[in-house]
């Protein structure tokens, strides 16, 4: 018992911490424990630790791990895509062999197929082309997204590459090239997530949660079954015994077939967590955004609650300057509203928007409008049925 427990604490543990040193810089964990922990292992830890450096050895040892540590950070290497890759083989390598034989027919044909969808959308993900931008192929990307006037504007281009940006493109520093919809940098898959490749993200995101969740049901259904072979009154939801007993029990089991044991347990600990991101990943298609433009919104949601944020209605027959944006997209609606953000609270007197009429100060988000959300479904298929490029 105190084995497994200690086990199960550790797995936790450390589930705990990769979600917070991963995902704790999101806005909505910003004021959260977990955003408080990835501020801690990012920023306090390392600051101490060059302090204590800066005495110790005038700095020698932090100016080297600098170094690996930007190269780690800031360049494209398949280091956590190993890691995912082999905590997946090792798992199935260490729950197969002993569990193959007490599996049915259908549990292995159904497990087999399973087991090998996450490595095929891991390389669909990571070998495809998340939807770069060069000079070449800059006009087919801004036909994607009209300019919404609120978080994207015509004729901004990218320092690096020296392209006009696209609405809802971004440059992305670790992949050093500006993608369309780019919704974030995966480490685990090596690669941006953008317009391209949004869906097998979500496919491998979906994939491996079912996976898991489903070597999770086998592992409790075996050990439960090999229970039930020395205990004839075991039922897997324990009735007839007390919580002590049946903890034992499930304890016994685990370090009897540790090997499906420690498995199970992994799976149980991290199916939460993909299902989680999935959850949120779903979420921002549901609500018409992406990963990157969360950011952009709470930065928009600090400075209309402030009182600084101003809109006024788009003449729906606007002149489009059309060095910097194109005439027409494949997106079936046009931006309505430009928003405007001022240093004085008082309402802008810029004259090179295309805005008509009075300004309005807007309070909070569901005063303006997301021209990107066109509904759940509708969101849903930008996402899964590539529109034909105009
Ligand atoms: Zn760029
Ligand atoms: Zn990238």
């Amino acid at each position: 018992m105190g084995l497994v427990r200690k086990i199960a604490i550790a797995i936790l543990l450390i589930s705990f911490f990769t979600f917070a040193a991963f995902f704790g810089r999101l806005p909505a964990l910003r004021n959260t424990p977990i955003g408080f922990l990835y501020r801690v292992l990012w920023i306090h830890i390392p600051r101490g630790l060059t302090r204590i450096d800066q005495a110790l050895t005038g700095g020698r040892i932090s100016t080297t791990t600098k170094r690996y540590a930007h190269t780690l950070w800031n360049d494209r290497h398949p280091l956590v895509m190993i890691f995912f890759i082999l905590l997946l083989s090792i798992s199935e390598l260490l729950f197969l062999p002993p569990a193959w034989l007490l599996m049915t027919p259908f549990r292995r044909i159904f497990g087999s197929i399973l087991l090998l969808l996450p490595y095929l959308l891991l390389y669909t993900s990571a070998a495809s082309d998340p939807g770069y931008i060069t000079p070449s192929n800059l006009s087919p990307s801004w036909t994607l997204y009209p300019y919404d006037f609120t978080i994207y504007h015509p004729g901004q281009t990218c320092r690096t590459c020296r392209t006009l940006k696209p609405a809802r493109s971004k440059h992305c520093a670790i992949c050093k090239r500006c993608i369309s919809k780019m919704d974030h940098h995966c480490i685990f898959i090596n690669n941006c997530v953008g317009y391209n490749n949004q869906h097998w993200f979500l496919l491998l995101l979906l994939s491996t949660a079912i996976l898991i969740s489903y070597a999770a049901y086998v592992g409790l259904s075996l050990l439960s079954g090999e229970i039930l072979k020395n205990l004839s009154s075991w039922t897997i939801t324990g009735k007839g015994y007390t919580w002590a007993q049946y903890l034992n029990i499930w304890g016994w089991a685990l370090q009897e077939y540790t090997r499906i044991g420690a498995v199970t347990l992994l799976c149980l600990l991290t199916a939460p967590l993909v299902w989680g991101l999935l959850g949120y990943h779903l979420y921002l298609i549901w609500a018409g955004t992406t990963t990157n433009e969360t950011m952009k919104w709470s930065d928009w949601t600090a400075e209309m609650a402030d009182g600084f944020v101003f809109k006024c209605s788009i003449p729906a027959d606007r002149r489009k300057d059309l060095t910097v944006e194109s005439r027409v997209t494949s997106w079936p609606a046009e931006s309505q509203q430009v928003l405007e953000r001022t240093e004085d609270g008082k309402p802008p007197r810029k004259l090179d928007v295309p805005g008509v009429g009075e300004w309005e100060r807007v309070w909070t988000l569901a005063d303006i409008e997301n021209l990107y959300d066109l509904g759940f479904l509708d969101n849903l298929k930008d996402v899964f049925l590539r529109r034909k490029e105009q």
